[in-house]
């Protein structure tokens, strides 16, 4: 008897649905046209606190169910239990939610549930944090690039440090998502001496911090001074390969065309 077969479970007649949504990095300006809709036509918002607050103006007439960050699991399984009784459901993610969002989790959360098959998923994607600090920075982002996050409560630090020695051997562009937290403070410092292995220490580097927020800051410095600035989980790095320079005050990364 597959699940669909349990008694109980003939009634996924549901007109509900979930909507995956990226809110970009901040202010309402970044966020897609599709994102706003999306938002506007739900009945609940599923997300975490920070995330909630970004979209304020969003949230009147809605039920807002928010949990801590760890509520992951909790947070996907309750926007199906919502879709599934027939809400149109919003689960948010910063940036794009397909990137180290929600995005994943919700499909797989969605597929074991009995009505996992008859609910509509959408997923909308958002403007990146490596979208929006390279920007800022100038545009770093030119040619190839890594993107790794230093976060180990999903992924054992020795496959981050593998995967850092691979980008810096390979002279990509790294970009640095989840760089620093309390629980972890020299986890940057310790990617810093692998990369410092294959780059010089006057390597470009670029960090910004809550990028397309009223707080926003940003440094360029050299990979050797990078241990120094005030780096946190509201921030993304920026490391330039081989060919990256400073330019009037910004970071680029030639395509390679002559001029
Ligand atoms: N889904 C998000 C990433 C979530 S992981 C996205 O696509 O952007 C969380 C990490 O993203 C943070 O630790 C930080 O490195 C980065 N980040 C998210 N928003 C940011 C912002 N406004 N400014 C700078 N970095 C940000």
């Amino acid at each position: 008897m597959s699940q669909n077969d349990l008694p109980g479970s003939n009634h996924c007649t549901s007109k509900g649905e979930i909507s995956v949504i990226g809110l970009g990095p901040g202010s309402e300006e970044y966020m897609t046209e599709k994102a706003r809709q999306a938002l506007i036509n739900s009945d609940v918002i599923v997300g975490y606190r920070t995330y909630v607050k970004l979209i304020d103006n969003f949230l009147s007439g809605k039920e807002v169910v928010v949990n801590g960050m760890t509520g992951e699991v909790e947070r996907c399984k309750e926007a199906v239990r919502r879709a599934a009784a027939g809400a149109k459901v919003a689960v948010i993610s910063s940036g794009d939610p397909g990137i180290y969002g929600m995005a994943g989790l919700m499909l797989e959360v969605l597929s074991e549930h009995p009505c996992g098959k008859e609910i509509n998923i959408n997923i909308i994607p958002g403007v990146t944090a490596a979208s929006s600090a390279a920007s800022i920075l100038g545009a770093p982002l030119m040619h190839d690039f890594a993107v790794i996050s230093l976060s180990d409560r999903l992924t054992a630090w020795e496959v981050i440090a593998k995967r850092l020695e691979m980008a810096a051997e390979g002279d990509f562009v790294i970009v640095l998502y989840n760089p620093r937290s309390h629980g972890r403070p020299d986890y940057l410092n310790r990617a810093i001496e692998i990369i410092l292995k294959y780059r010089k220490p006057t390597t470009p580097v670029g960090v910004v911090r809550n990028a397309g927020r009223e707080e926003q800051e940003l440094w360029i410095r050299d990979l050797d001074t990078l241990p120094d600035l005030p780096v946190d989980m509201s921030s993304t790095v920026i490391i330039g390969n081989s060919q990256t320079y400073m330019l009037n005050g910004r970071l680029v990364t030639p395509r390679g065309y002559r001029l």
